[in-house]
Formats: C-alpha cells, sequence, structure tokens
C-alpha cells in the first residue's frame, strides 16, 4: 500500500528502502523494487517485510543505479506471494509498474489481452494494465506517457501508478485516482512518494497530484502535469513543507 520512486543523481536504493520503511504504517503483505543500473531494468521483490526485501536486493545483487520505483503490496487480487507482488513487467520485460488500487474491468481487459496473444503469470489487476499500456504503445505507436493515458480512459477503478520504460529510461509516468500520490521537486531529482515521509530529508518542496492527474517526470526536465481524461495541462503547485 505504499509507493515510492527516485529519478536524479543519488544511489535510488537506499532513498527506496527507507521510503518504504517510512510508508510501513500503512500496512502490506509484500514488498518489491525496480531498479535502472544504466544498461539493466532489475527486479527483486518478496512476500514479506521490507527487510525481507532488502536481504532478497543483496542476494540478487540488485542495488544499483539511479532510477527506481518501489512498492508495498497489500493484495486484492491474487493472494500474497512472490509472483503476486509488484513491480510487474509487461511481457516484452521493456515495462515495469507498481499500483496501488483496483482496476475493477481487469477481467474484460485480460480476456482481450490474451485473445492478442498475451500471457500472464500472475494473478494479480495490475499485470494486466501494464500489458494494456504495452499493447497500446505499440498499436498506437506512441511514447509511454500518452499510452499510459489512453489505457487510464479504458480503466474503472482507483490507483496511484508509477510507470517505467528501460526503452525510455530517463523518464517515469505516475497517475492517479483515489489514492494518494506525492512529488517531491529537489534539484535536478525527483522523489515519488505516497505520502511526503519518504522524501522530507532531501526536500521540502512537494506537489500532490489531485485526482485523475498524471505528471512525467524526466531528468532534468520540468515535471510536466496533465489531467488524463482531456490531456490539458495542468500548471503543477509546488507547496513548501513546513514539517
Ligand atoms: N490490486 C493490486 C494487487 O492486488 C494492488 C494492491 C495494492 O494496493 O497494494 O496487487
Amino acid at each position: 500500500c505504499g509507493i515510492v520512486g527516485y529519478i536524479g543523481k543519488r544511489e535510488a536504493y537506499p532513498i527506496i528502502i527507507e521510503g518504504l520503511k517510512r510508508l510501513e504504517y500503512r500496512g502490506y503483505d509484500s514488498a518489491g523494487v525496480a531498479l535502472y543500473n544504466g544498461e539493466n531494468l532489475k527486479i527483486s521483490k518478496t512476500k514479506g517485510k521490507v527487510s525481507d526485501l532488502e536481504e532478497r536486493c543483496e542476494n540478487e545483487n540488485n542495488k544499483y543505479g539511479n532510477i527506481g520505483i518501489g512498492h508495498t503490496r497489500w493484495a486484492t487480487h491474487g493472494v500474497p506471494n512472490d509472483v503476486n507482488s509488484h513491480p510487474h513487467l509487461s511481457n516484452s520485460g521493456n515495462l515495469a509498474i507498481i499500483h496501488n488500487g483496483i482496476i475493477e474491468n481487469y477481467e474484460s481487459l485480460k480476456k482481450e489481452l490474451i485473445s492478442r496473444g498475451y500471457t500472464f503469470k500472475s494473478d494479480t489487476d495490475t499485470e494486466v494494465l501494464i500489458n494494456l499500456i504495452e499493447e497500446i504503445q505499440k498499436q498506437e505507436n506512441v511514447k509511454l506517457g500518452k499510452a499510459v493515458q489512453i489505457a487510464l480512459n479504458q480503466v474503472i477503478g482507483a490507483y496511484a501508478i508509477a510507470v517505467f520504460d528501460q526503452n525510455n529510461p530517463d523518464e517515469i509516468v505516475i497517475a492517479r485516482l483515489g489514492s494518494p500520490l506525492t512529488v517531491g521537486v529537489g534539484e535536478d531529482e525527483f522523489f515519488i512518494a505516497s505520502d511526503a515521509s519518504p522524501f522530507l530529508e532531501y526536500t521540502k518542496n512537494a506537489i500532490y497530484l489531485e485526482d485523475e492527474e498524471m505528471a512525467i517526470i524526466r531528468l532534468h526536465r520540468e515535471i510536466k502535469v496533465r489531467k488524463i481524461k482531456d490531456d490539458s495541462l495542468v500548471d503543477p503547485y509546488i507547496q513548501e513543507l513546513k514539517l
């Protein structure tokens, strides 16, 4: 039930692990990270505690890179186990997603994707969403942000998501409807989290996404916030947290 992400100049791993620990109070049954080390997208995930995840990352030598996303899961679709833990990959292996919430119409979307040749490893609604995004990216020949937007307009449910595409590794796309999501804005770096506690020690400048908003977060660029429904640009309000 927690999301943490980082893109910038620091090592993402310690920020994500410490951030997930700060979100532990929200409750969860599994945890996972996806890290991009400059060459590969590597995923480590496990049922259990964030401390179990740390052990796994140690064993799998997955602690490196300046971009990453991390998740604590509160299972809604599929039992708590390693496979159902997030992040989930698309069939091509290029896209990774973390998701809090529920995709209510996942069954019909899943059927349609299976008829197009997609296969599924997990029982989650989330794995359906990442493959829907991949299918749209292919069909429409659009970039990740646009594909996420089109997909979310086909989805019924609630979500906070962060999506990464290893073919376009200097950006993370996030969106929310019904689950909280905030962005910490540092100098040439961004933090993504369910609440500000994971990034308060690094920056006090935060953007709180509203429902039905998405954002494209790119390295060395300004954050772009849009309305998911009508594609209009939103001027993001950067709030200075006084904590
Ligand atoms: N519905 C998703 C799942 O069961 C996300 C659950 C959550 O909010 O952590 O995997």
